[in-house]
């Protein structure tokens, strides 16, 4: 995975631009950083102020100005702007404030990105691909796939985190996902490719506006939607063929199928489903350990049986298995439950929704719970007569997590594990504070969002964030290092293993379930490491040796430094 951008501070990068040419290639551009001798090389004298600034200096200024802003979007804003002038230096900035940042180009403060998107639209990034294209998908694609693109993340933006269909706004998600990859695993900028499948929008007040920047139809559905896909698969197969495709805030029925589609023709995963399964894994087995309580001794109640649901239910399931409980006990080990209740025999699905009745519990679990079909099946009841030890939320409504609910969990768990997975904030099924201090400051809570520190009755409790970003990047370096052919779920339950492997004791003992933000390469670099040795061991890969894989990764992990100019 060679780039034309050198890798870290050993590379050497040819340079055939001159004076403001130089300044605007946002991944050769170091602004301030230039030095004499570059200046007077590159015909830049002039064009820059006198004092050369090293790049720690640079991180520092920039930061300081975005502390200055106090409102997230102006802050999202400048981070933007700074990608798209010098992105060595927003790298830089974004690893060393890791914590800072990460809210900000990602979850919560992409949300609103993508709600105003069109009204703070600066400079396009990515590839829009509109049915206007069809029958020229390849041709619209190959002017930006022009490079060796090993990385895209494509949404159709129609469940963008809990915030709905945000049209083309949904852009500001695949932009936010690679920049985490760079950030979290090293992958170089240059060799990644935001898509954003603008079909349309049904948020009518969004296609209406007059500053809307999408294609200002309702959504395409159906078999010319699906024919969209189809012929946008095969473009990236024929010009990117050693690209790893992530899919992105599609809606559930839609990820579903696209995933089911194409998870076997080209390398590709969903991170809502698969990522957000093992991310919930990797919390429920790091909070198993703190707990010091078998896996297989636990009830798991899930709210919302959705695309991240539906995901967490499949891996939860298996990891139950592994954990010793009987194949045909499993389902009896996990309540999940949708807008309309718990799913449980007797019940009535809509169309699209048959994968509900194999998540459904047989009338011989429920009823003798005294959970029956339309009656008495709601997320209190089944936690009163279930008595879950640990609670997830995927549902994507706020405050699900009513006290008297969490406090009857209580009563039955000495040690609840509770987890409101939902994004942004504003939806998230319990406040931290809250869960703490309804349990008596005995439950582990993790959360989809970012939240502060709890303190009750004098201890203080850090709140981990089940964040995607623990994942994703260390499987897609791992499935890329490893060039393997498909992404299987088994690679996300060791991305899953490790991740809550990687907690210390010193991190569970404040709370955390998931390791400390600043830990985040050392994490994805042992996870890629353990996805390309699944990988191979599933033979879904060529066989190097593991040292091999260690020495690859060596060489393509990018470290954000100025490489070495030279002109051409
Ligand atoms: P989705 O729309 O596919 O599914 C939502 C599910 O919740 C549906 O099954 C729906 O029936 C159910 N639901 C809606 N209202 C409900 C209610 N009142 N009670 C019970 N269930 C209800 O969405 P999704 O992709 O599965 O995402 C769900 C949430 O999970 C979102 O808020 C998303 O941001 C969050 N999420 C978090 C992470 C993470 O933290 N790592 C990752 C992915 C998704």
């Amino acid at each position: 995975m060679k780039t034309e951008f050198g890798n870290g501070s050993t590379g050497r990068v040819r340079v055939k631009e001159r004076g403001r040419a130089l300044l605007i290639r946002p991944l050769l551009n170091r602004g301030t950083a230039f030095t004499i001798e570059q200046r007077s090389t590159f015909k830049l004298e002039g064009l820059l102020p006198d004092l050369v600034s090293e790049l720690e200096l640079q991180v520092s200024r920039v930061h300081d100005s975005l502390q200055r802003k106090d409102d997230a979007l102006e802050k999202y804003i400048g981070l933007v702007a700074l990608q798209d002038r010098n992105e060595v230096l927003f790298y830089r900035l974004l690893l060393d404030y890791i914590e800072t940042y990460l809210p900000i180009v990602y979850t919560p403060t992409v949300g609103l990105a993508t709600e105003h998107y069109s009204e703070i639209f600066r400079r396009p990034r990515g590839v829009w691909l509109t049915p206007a294209h069809r029958g020229r998908i390849k041709e619209v694609l190959a002017n930006a796939a022009n490079r060796d693109i090993r990385l895209i993340v494509a949404t159709d933006a129609e469940r963008i985190l809990g915030l709905g269909d945000q049209g083309a706004g949904g852009m500001a998600i695949p932009i936010g996902k690679l920049a985490l990859y760079t950030v979290g695993a090293g992958i170089h900028p240059s060799l990644t490719l935001p898509i954003c499948l603008d079909v349309g929008t049904d948020n009518e007040e969004l296609r209406e506006g007059a500053l809307y920047l999408g294609w200002r139809r309702p959504r395409l559905r159906g078999s010319e939607y699906d024919a969209i896909i189809e012929e946008f698969v095969e473009a990236v197969a024929e010009l990117c063929p050693k690209a790893l495709l992530q899919w992105e805030d599609f809606k559930k029925v839609n990820a579903m199928r696209i995933l089911e589609r194409y998870r076997y023709r080209i390398l590709s995963f969903n991170d809502d489903i698969q990522g957000t399964a093992a991310v919930a894994l990797a919390g429920v087995l790091a909070g198993v350990r703190a707990i010091g309580v078998s896996l297989a001794d636990h009830r798991i109640a899930l709210l919302g049986a959705g695309a991240a649901g539906v995901g967490i239910a499949a891996q939860l399931g298996k990891a139950l298995v592994r954990a010793g409980v009987p194949g045909d006990e499993v389902r009896s080990r996990i309540a999940i439950l949708d807008s309309k209740g718990l799913l449980v025999e007797g019940r009535r699905y809509r169309e699209g929704e048959d994968y509900k009745k194999e998540l459904s519990w047989p009338a011989a679990i429920a009823e003798p719970l005294g959970l029956v079909a339309g009656e008495n099946n709601d997320l209190e009841s089944v936690v009163a007569a279930f008595r879950p030890t640990i609670l997830i939320g995927a549902s994507g409504q706020p405050d699900m997590f009513t006290e008297s609910l969490v406090r009857t969990m209580a009563q039955h768990c000495e040690r609840p594990l509770i987890f409101p997975f939902s994004n942004p904030t504003s939806k998230s099924e319990g406040r931290p504070e809250q869960l703490i201090a309804w349990t008596e400051g005995r439950a582990f809570v993790a959360t989809g969002s970012p939240f502060d520190p709890v303190t009750f009755d004098g201890k203080t409790h850090r709140i981990g964030q089940g964040n995607n970003v623990y994942i994703f990047p260390g499987v897609g370096l791992g499935a890329l290092v490893a060039e393997a052919r498909t992404v299987t779920e088994e690679m996300f339950t060791v991305a899953a293993e490790t991740l809550a492997s990687a907690v210390t004791e010193a991190e569970i003992a404040e709370g955390l379930l998931y390791p400390r933000l600043s830990r985040l390469r050392d994490v994805s670099r042992a996870i890629a490491l353990a996805v390309a040795a699944e990988a191979v061991e599933q033979g879904v890969a060529p066989a190097p040796s593991a040292d091999q894989f260690t020495a690859y990764l060596d060489e393509v992990v990018w470290e954000p430094f100025y490489p070495n100019l030279e002109p051409a």
